[in-house]
């Protein structure tokens, strides 16, 4: 099998995708967000630390998601998906850099290709119920609910949890992409980089996922 970074923009499905990937085959998955949730809970110096920055909302600094980073990478033994990073270029020296003197490599990058529209009518258009938890979304006709705004199962009104309007998504989405480009040039410099354009629905879009594992 082989190590994956998942590289996509807000609402492209790739939460989704590493769940299923977890599900069908052994993989482990490393999100460096985890990495900080799991850590803060220690109760050692660096846990205090990412406490202290993660209760603030400052950024934590490349040196501590490094170490996080090389303590998971240590501690595996199958196959691995790095969600949510690297984020830039600097990162991925950074993790070049580790994989090198633990002896692993990435084999394959995935970045999922999502459109600026596609993907705001996802995140926009998601609504959920506040009793079953149920998600329907307004925008796109399969997961819409029988009568506008009411659960299919308990006859409540649908509630959205988006802090984004249309703007303010688009503003983000432009933004990923434009940090995004340098990395997918970097991976598709080194013949790692596979796009996937085929994401409608999550099945189809793991059909191509699996294409390039297998
Ligand atoms: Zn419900």
């Amino acid at each position: 099998m082989k190590n994956i970074i998942f590289i996509a923009p807000p609402a492209a499905g790739k939460g989704t995708q590493s769940e299923l990937l977890i599900e069908n085959y052994n993989y482990i998955h490393i999100s460096t967000g985890d990495l900080l949730r799991e850590k803060q809970n220690e109760n050692s110096e660096l846990g205090n630390k990412i406490k202290h920055l993660l209760a603030k909302g400052l950024l934590v600094d490349d040196d501590i998601i490094t170490k996080l980073l090389r303590e998971k990478l240590t501690s595996i033994s199958s196959p691995f998906i790095l969600d949510g990073y690297p984020r830039n270029l600097n990162q991925a020296s950074i993790l070049d850099k580790i994989l090198e003197e633990l002896n692993l490599t990435v084999d394959v990058v995935i970045y999922l290709n999502v459109d600026s529209d596609t993907a705001m009518k996802r995140a926009l258009g998601r609504i959920s119920c506040p009793n079953c938890n149920r998600i329907y979304n307004k925008y796109i006709k399969e997961k819409m609910p029988k009568v506008e705004g009411i659960c299919d199962c308990c006859n409540v009104s649908l509630v959205s949890r988006s802090d984004d309007n249309e703007e303010s998504f688009k503003e983000r989405f432009a933004t990923y992409i434009e940090n995004t480009k340098p990395l997918l040039d970097y991976y598709d410099n080194k013949g790692k980089l596979v796009i996937i354009n085929k994401v409608d629905t999550p099945n189809e879009t793991f059909e191509e996922v699996k294409k390039v594992i297998d």
